[in-house]
């Protein structure tokens, strides 16, 4: 049945990494055709069609009228489209909300992927597409991948501070994943640590992955002390670079470090080691920063637990003028 599935009729780039092909319980996906090496570019790929509206004003008309425009190869492409029990759609606008991704946000512009969206889940996943200008979108390698593989990607965001459960009641279907087998060791792990990476940014940004305060329903900092601490932006800076290291630490455990992160997180680490002023805590987190890896420079940054900085006082005041917080 799988050799006459329309994603066979999909053009796939002749110098492409991957070959789309059936995945076992996911309908269709990607799968490496050689080994990938972290850090390579698996796909850039033009959409077939944009309409530049906000997601929930985009209406069946709109995608007709985008579709009729299409040359007769590019509809017989996007023709191609099933959902996930390999069926054709029924609704023009389902097809368009199931393949299409967001490419600016002002003005609010989505398009159709018909490559990019053959790629499944994973909360533990291989590859990513970073936000990136213009209308192109660009999928590379997380991390090494071996040929054969299924090359996959994370959907919703913030999946990196959600417990197992609380990912699924967001997708709308069973994740089967390293992370989501129930069970297992690396399962339990998996919830208590993006349970404390989700504290740990809280304690460091000063609210939650939305930008929201905590709320008692759902808390994530109970000590109302160290909450009011992270909230006012008054976490020492000693604090702060331990809080953020344990993250990277975290992250790498759980199979999630990228260097996308690793490029966004290292210049703020690397800022908050120059803030010091006590001479003692200057030397510490100089010699954290030189260990070779994130567990390294975390061990070595744990001996500043407790310290408090010279500058403590001054760079609280900094953060809350920043965060309009200071009178
Ligand atoms: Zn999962």
């Amino acid at each position: 049945m799988s050799q006459d599935h329309s994603y066979r009729c999909l053009e796939v780039p002749g110098d492409a990494p991957f070959a789309l092909g059936p995945s076992k319980g996911k309908g269709w996906g990607a799968f490496a055709t050689r080994r990938i090496e972290r850090g390579t570019l698996i796909l850039r790929e033009k959409p077939l069609f944009v309409i530049q509206k906000a997601h929930d004003e985009i209406t069946e008309q709109d995608i007709w009228t985008a579709f009729h425009q299409l040359q007769p190869k590019e509809k017989k492409q996007f023709l191609c489209l099933r959902d996930n029990d390999s069926r054709p759609f029924l609704r023009i606008i389902d097809a368009f909300a199931e393949n299409s991704f967001s490419i600016s946000a002002h003005p609010p512009t989505r398009g159709i992927f018909l490559l990019q969206s053959r790629f499944d889940h994973s909360c533990i996943p291989n590859s990513k597409i970073p936000a990136t200008g213009g209308q192109s979108i660009s999928r590379f390698a997380t991390r090494t991948i071996d040929a054969g593989e299924e090359i996959t990607f994370c959907y919703p965001t913030a999946f990196h501070c959600k417990t197992r459960d609380e990912r699924h009641r967001e997708l709308r279907f069973i994740c089967h994943c390293k992370a989501c087998l129930p069970g297992t060791p690396f399962q339990q792990l998996s919830d208590m640590r993006r349970t404390l990476i989700r504290g740990l940014q809280y304690l460091t940004l000063g609210h939650d992955f939305n930008g929201q305060r905590q709320t008692s329903a759902s808390p994530i900092i109970f000590n109302s002390e160290l909450k009011q601490a992270a909230e006012d932006f008054s976490i020492p800076i000693s604090s702060r670079l331990i809080y953020n290291l344990l993250f990277m630490v975290l992250m790498e455990e759980e199979g999630l470090l990228d260097d996308f992160i690793i490029r966004r997180m290292t210049p703020s680490i690397r800022m908050t080691t120059t803030k010091f002023q006590t001479e003692s805590n200057v030397r510490i987190a100089r010699l954290a920063m030189a260990q070779e890896t994130w567990l390294g420079k975390f061990c070595v940054a744990f001996m500043l637990h407790g310290r408090r900085d010279v500058a403590d006082d001054a760079i609280a005041e900094q953060l809350r003028m920043l965060h309009g917080l200071s009178v």
